[in-house]
């Protein structure tokens, strides 16, 4: 029998914690690695892994460094058959997006590495492999689309311009890293986004975000019980 399960990569605690209770992971998690502040909690059915908070600052560890390196290391604990980055995002009015929806990636890049040498653009926007969960997506009413990341909760001129451009419809700071490490260590890659706030709203992000972090962080729960529940028969071809 395959017994590998899902990792849930959550870059928050307010984030994670509304979606342990609704997995039945119960207590302080156990850490991955001396030094680093990343703890795991697994049961039966699901891993779930968050970054932690920050040593020096005292915050949660988010963006793409602390997401990267505790995604190696839970993939390497765990050996998951797939490997879910799981959050809050900024969506898109100008895409019909609202606060609460849930979306599911179908393409994953990075929106603010610019690097106009031959060879490097690419490598910048990364445009990673994503999970084929299309089928998934449509039954359990998932919205699909791009996912893309950068280390900034603002959006210059250029991000915009490049979202634009690849149609983003989810916004975060951590994805496009999961995705990085999954491809090296061969994992399948998906991320489930709840919105928080609207890029191109009339409120600013840092207020919109603090408001609707609680109710995202519910609906948020709720997505990955449903796509754990999903993802029971998932196999990796
Ligand atoms: N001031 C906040 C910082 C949250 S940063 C605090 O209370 O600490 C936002 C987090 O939610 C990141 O992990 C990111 O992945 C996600 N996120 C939500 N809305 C976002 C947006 N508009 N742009 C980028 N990331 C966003």
């Amino acid at each position: 029998m395959d017994q590998s399960l899902p990792l849930v990569v959550i870059a928050m605690e307010a984030e994670a914690a509304p979606v342990r209770k609704k997995l039945n992971l119960t207590g302080e998690g156990n850490p991955l690695a001396e030094g680093i502040s990343a703890r795991l909690w697994s049961n039966e059915s699901v891993h779930v892994v968050i970054n932690g908070s920050d040593a020096r600052f005292g915050v949660d560890a988010i963006g793409t460094l602390p997401a990267s390196l505790t995604t190696l290391l839970a993939i390497e604990k765990t050996n998951p058959k797939i490997v879910i980055s799981a959050g809050t995002c900024g969506g898109f009015t100008a895409r019909d997006g609202f606060i609460g929806e849930i979306i599911l990636a179908n393409r994953c890049v990075f929106h603010d590495r610019r690097i106009p040498l031959k060879g490097f653009m690419n490598y910048g926007v990364g445009d990673f492999h994503v999970a084929d969960l299309d089928e998934i997506a449509e039954r359990l009413g998932f919205r699909m689309g791009t996912v893309s990341t950068g280390d900034s909760l603002d959006s210059q001129p250029s991000d915009l311009d490049f979202m634009n451009s690849v149609t983003t419809v989810a916004k975060d700071m951590e994805a496009a890293a999961v995705a990085w490490v999954s491809a090296l260590k061969e994992v399948p890659f998906t991320a489930l986004k709840v919105t928080t706030d609207l890029v191109d709203g009339e409120i600013t992000t840092e207020d919109e975000f603090v408001t609707n972090l609680q109710y995202a962080s519910n609906r948020l729960s709720e997505g990955i019980l449903s796509l754990v529940h999903e993802l029971k028969d998932f196999r990796t071809e």
